[in-house]
């Protein structure tokens, strides 16, 4: 596997890498339009990483997020697909059958799309949580074919929650309404609070597809108050440690 694991308040976190590119010219902007207020050199490019990530925690196995997808996924339009998150969770031992819960930051099709192919579960016998709000809002391509194949596996969160020892949900809108983060210990899995590092320094500078972009700045500073380190999506290295 690429990435090192690491525990965390008895947790074990292991990054999986989805999937690695450019983003596609489908939605693809210069990053100083990307992103409102920053500054990048002339050549700067983005490629983004797409990771998810593998919680072991007490007999447990939750996946948070499921990546781009296969071939035919709503991400095909924009990202790298096929991802590779069943090739990463086989390298780290374990089967698409043995995931007990999938956390879902949020209902973009780079972070949900891996959740079905070919209109089938690939985790048959996890819940699925997602936040309520999330639910409320997603459209289609989305809705038909992401989260009604879930069916009943599909579990509304309102809010804050804890859903296993140790495992916290934070409901962090902005980005979309019902964007959760997953906080272990002082980690937090930040899902698409951070897009790119340049928002690390100043969390002010907005992304251009946050639906709130004031809303996103508020859950972006408060995440990065509370965590000592974050599991990121889309930044090159999985974990950023954070200077207080
Ligand atoms: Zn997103
Ligand atoms: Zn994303």
């Amino acid at each position: 596997m690429p990435h090192e694991s690491r525990m965390e308040a008895g947790i074990e976190i292991i990054p999986l890498c989805d999937a690695v590119g450019p983003m596609g010219a489908a939605i693809r902007k210069p990053l100083p339009e990307m992103f409102c207020g920053a500054s990048f050199p002339a050549d700067a490019e983005w490629v983004l990483h797409f990771h998810c990530y593998l919680l072991l925690a007490a007999g447990r196995t939750i996946l948070v997020d499921t990546g781009v997808g296969g071939a035919g996924s709503p991400a095909a339009s924009w990202a790298p697909v096929p991802g590779r998150l069943v090739a990463e969770l086989a390298a780290a031992g374990v089967r698409p059958t043995d995931v007990d819960a999938v956390v879902i930051t949020h209902l973009h099709s780079d972070h949900a799309g891996g959740c079905v192919e070919d209109g089938a579960p690939i985790f048959p016998n996890a819940r699925h949580l997602i936040q309520r709000a999330e639910l409320d809002w997603v459209s289609e391509p989305m809705r038909e074919q992401v989260v009604a194949p879930l069916g009943g596996r599909v579990e509304a969160v309102s809010g804050d929650a804890e859903p296993f020892p140790g495992v916290r949900l934070l409901h962090t809108p902005g980005h979309t309404p019902g964007h959760q983060c997953v906080a272990v210990g002082d980690l937090v899995l930040s899902g698409d609070v951070l897009h790119h590092p340049v928002q690390l320094g100043d969390p002010t500078i907005t992304y251009v597809y946050d639906e709130d972009p004031a809303e996103a700045v508020r859950s972006r500073k408060m995440i990065l108050a509370r965590a000592r380190v974050l599991a990121t999506a889309h930044f090159a290295e999985p974990f950023t440690p954070l200077s207080s």
